[in-house]
């Protein structure tokens, strides 16, 4: 039986056997592929680092980091950061522990405000730039995740993958930490950041609103731990093709683009969210034209198959 097969394996020091292993349990047909991804990280606090962590220990090919600030003291109720790495950047910080824990993955730090004029351009240009696998179809990463707190950034990130036609995800924890969510973003073919803010759908509270001046919010390593899990798994599935597949490019392994969580009822509520065609967003009315366009004949393939 399988079962059998899995203990006549050689049980030995290497990290990659474990995750190896995974192949051979059926769960997924090619780890190995991880090393060609590259994923961007924006915003290296309570659930960006941790994300970080978790695909650097996965032997994700490459990361670019992207943070404006520095370790504080008060950043110790979450993971990852140390107390000596207070006034680091967060993105030294970061890529000092990343690459002692694995030096196999290529690391590209960024420390700058992608809403600004000149960091947003940066941002944009680490986004296409190929040189780590020239022959890539799209733009130089296979997904950027979003992980900052306000949003203005989330609105900056939205904006860059309207423009690039680039598959991100977003994801949050609220102001009491008691909640958060993660989100699947395709341009034109999912609701983009602009078609309808997540937060003000999933919990009824207005973010331009939550992040206000003088409020100390909380926060809790557990539900970042939480939000950070789910992210870096869907990320996983939509990388490596595994869970709910579906027989075509994106979307697979999914059954809902938006998923909530409450960690005091346990509860987690996922729904799916279409682009809005009445969209602030050019670019993702861009989008959603070609998407109308393309759409036949994936469908078409689908059920060819
Ligand atoms: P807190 O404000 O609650 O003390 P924090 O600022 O570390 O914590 P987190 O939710 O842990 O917030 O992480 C969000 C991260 O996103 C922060 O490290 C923050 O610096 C980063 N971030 C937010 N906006 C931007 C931006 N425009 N450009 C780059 N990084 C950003
Ligand atoms: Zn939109």
């Amino acid at each position: 039986t399988k079962v059998q097969d899995m203990s006549a394996e050689v049980v030995d020091s290497n990290p990659y056997s474990r995750l190896m292993a995974l192949q051979r349990m059926g769960i997924v047909d090619n780890y190995e592929r991880i090393r060609d991804f590259s994923v961007a990280i924006v915003g290296i606090g309570g659930v960006g680092s941790v994300a970080a962590e978790m695909l650097t220990r996965c032997g994700i090919g490459r990361l670019l980091l992207y943070d404006y600030d520095k370790v504080e003291l008060a950043n110790m109720n979450r993971l990852f950061f140390r107390p000596e790495q207070v006034g680091m950047t967060k993105t030294d910080a970061a890529s000092q522990t990343l690459s002692d824990i694995n030096p196999d993955v290529v690391l590209e730090s960024f420390t700058l405000n992608i809403t600004t004029v000149q960091g947003f351009e940066t941002f944009m240009s680490s986004l296409r730039n190929k040189s780590f696998r020239p022959n890539k179809e799209g733009s130089g990463v296979d997904l950027v995740l979003s992980c900052v707190d306000n949003y203005e950034a989330r609105m900056a990130v939205n904006q860059a993958c309207n423009e690039l036609n680039q598959t991100w995800m977003e994801s949050g924890v609220s102001e009491d930490a008691v909640s958060g969510h993660i989100q699947l973003l395709i341009p034109g073919e999912t609701a983009c950041f602009a078609c309808a803010p997540p937060l003000v759908v999933a919990s009824g509270v207005d973010e331009r609103t939550l992040k206000r001046e003088g409020v100390c919010a909380a926060s809790l390593p557990t539900t970042m731990g939480v939000v950070a899990g789910l992210l870096v798994q869907n990320t996983l599935k939509l990388l490596l093709q595994f869970g709910q597949v579906s027989p075509y490019l994106i979307g697979f392994g999914f059954n809902a683009w938006l998923q909530g969580y409450n960690s005091l009822k346990d509860f987690f509520p996922t729904m799916e969210m279409r682009p809005n065609p009445q969209c602030s967003n050019a670019a993702c009315l861009e989008r959603q034209k070609e998407y109308l366009i393309v759409k036949p004949a994936r469908d078409a393939a689908i059920i060819a198959k």
